[in-house]
């Protein structure tokens, strides 16, 4: 292990356990806390949790390039999806797109393959790129809004997507896309940190520390809704239109 990737461990108090502390205010997203989670060794001893406040490790996260925010979602245990894992799926893409999809979280297939929206709702994601004239990795970049696959791809938890925050906002930052889709509700959420219904939100232009957002269904909730594809079309026509202004 390199010494910078030793340094980075250790100050996130990765080897030894550390747990959160304090959830951050998800504005209106009013669901109880849950019991702070540690994750790694069955049984390990209280003593060997360490606490380290969560804006010291958001702090040490938004310092991270590329590679070492690669290693350090490959080590995460910050939240109890690292248990259920067979790896971390940071994203995939151009670093330097002006295209940011956000999904919700990997399933089996981009577990197994540790890379985001492999799967069903990832062909339909790509025809929906496709359907303005984008690919994967050609001025698009995607991630998830957690890391980890949830057990029986169940909807992430709100401690989950707050733990896994630091890591898609330092993505955000190294990015700076210009455009920025939330797919799903999850994935909007926590993004807009505020309780938000897909058939409200979208067609509304909303942003992200100033950069344009906009929401529209996930592709898997569109599998299952097919008559809901007409609704993701006309909002791909308002990305593309705002893209144009941007
Ligand atoms: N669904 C998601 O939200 N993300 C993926 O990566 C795959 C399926
Ligand atoms: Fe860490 Fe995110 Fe995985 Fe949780 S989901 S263990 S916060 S990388």
């Amino acid at each position: 292990m390199s010494r910078q990737r030793a340094s980075i461990l250790r100050e996130l108090g990765l080897g030894p356990l550390w747990r959160l502390r304090q959830q951050p205010a998800t504005a209106a997203v009013q669901e109880p806390i849950a019991e702070p989670e540690t994750c790694g060794a069955a049984g390990a001893a209280a003593s060997a949790v360490v606490d380290i406040a969560d804006d010291r490790r958001a702090e040490i996260i938004a310092r991270m390039d590329w590679p070492e925010l690669e290693t350090a979602v490959a080590d995460c245990q910050a939240c109890a999806l690292c248990h259920g894992r067979k790896q971390a799926v940071l994203g995939v893409g151009d670093v330097q797109a002006d295209w940011l999809f956000v999904g919700e979280g990997p399933g089996a297939e981009e577990d197994e393959r540790g890379e985001p929206f492999v799967g069903q709702a990832g062909k339909l994601l790509d025809a929906m790129l496709a359907a303005i004239d984008l690919r994967r990795g050609d001025n698009v970049y995607i991630a998830n809004a957690v890391k980890c696959r949830p057990p029986g791809n169940r909807t992430p938890e709100v401690a989950e997507t707050t733990a896994c925050w630091p890591y898609l906002e330092r993505q955000i930052a190294l990015l700076k896309p210009k455009i920025i889709v939330a797919l799903g509700r999850p994935a909007a959420q926590t993004l807009l940190r505020s309780e938000v219904k897909i058939s409200a939100a979208r067609g509304r232009l909303f942003e992200f520390h100033g950069i344009p957002l906009i929401v529209t269904y996930h592709p898997a909730y569109l599998l299952r809704n097919l008559p809901d594809k007409a609704k993701a079309w006309e909002d791909l026509c308002f990305m593309r239109r705002t893209m144009r202004t941007l």
